[in-house]
């Protein structure tokens, strides 16, 4: 059986992932806690680069809560129908506005529980919203992190995404929780690509199996 990286051993690989990637921020655009949350709840299974293109039209139609709340679904889609499951996600949108206007006074809510119990916002989004908007450690498992996770291995092949947050969040200091993600972020995006990972440029690739395996093709 493969051996996991050890928790010593994953808070050395993010500290050389820090200096390969220093200063790592989140890529979408947002100027409050409400922008952001609905541009994350907008990039499920898009890029934040096709996300970032349609909310300055969104956030300049709807700069509230509320305007957000009275739109209709459709008037919404006109806003984002270049995005992926957008007929999902402007009603999402709009139901979890009108949530932040009756239960939250407009405001966003500042915990797990509340953040998840919107429509369209899971784990991850709320993490990032957490981390991002309002400083609270927290790390959002995406499709970059656990595919690096697994190559390392930090987890084995069956982990959830609830596994890989246990796993980072125990091995590294709460301080390094936010950064370590949006981190590992762009090392999924730059180096440890799905398809042709650049392993011989990757500093963990001495003690990454899966780099080690495809060095010795
Ligand atoms: S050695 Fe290769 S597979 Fe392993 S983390 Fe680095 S880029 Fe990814």
């Amino acid at each position: 059986m493969t051996e996991l990286w050890s928790d010593d051993r994953l808070r050395w690989g993010m500290h050389e992932l820090f200096k390969l990637i220093p200063n790592a921020l989140g890529a979408l655009h947002a100027e409050s806690p409400y922008q952001l949350l609905i541009a994350v709840i907008l990039s499920a299974q898009t890029t934040d680069a096709a996300v970032n293109k349609v909310t300055p039209a969104l956030f300049a139609a709807y700069p509230t809560p509320a305007a957000l709340a009275a739109a209709s679904p459709a008037d919404i889609e006109h806003f984002i129908h270049t995005i992926g499951l957008f007929h999902t996600k402007a009603k999402h949108i709009q139901a979890t506005a009108q949530q932040l206007v009756t239960r939250f006074n407009s405001t966003v809510p500042q915990t797990h529980p509340e953040l998840e119990s919107l429509p369209g916002v899971g784990r991850k989004t709320a993490n990032v919203v957490l981390g991002d908007a309002f400083g609270v450690p927290s790390f959002a498992v995406d499709t970059h992190v656990t595919r690096i996770s697994k190559r390392l291995p930090a987890v084995s092949d069956k982990a959830s995404v609830r596994d890989i947050e246990r796993r980072w969040t125990t091995a590294l200091p709460k301080t390094e929780w936010v950064q370590g993600h949006h981190t590992l972020i762009l090392f999924g995006r730059q180096y440890c690509m799905a398809r042709k990972p650049r392993c011989a440029e990757c500093p963990l690739a001495a003690y990454c199996v899966t780099g080690q395996e495809l060095l010795a093709q």
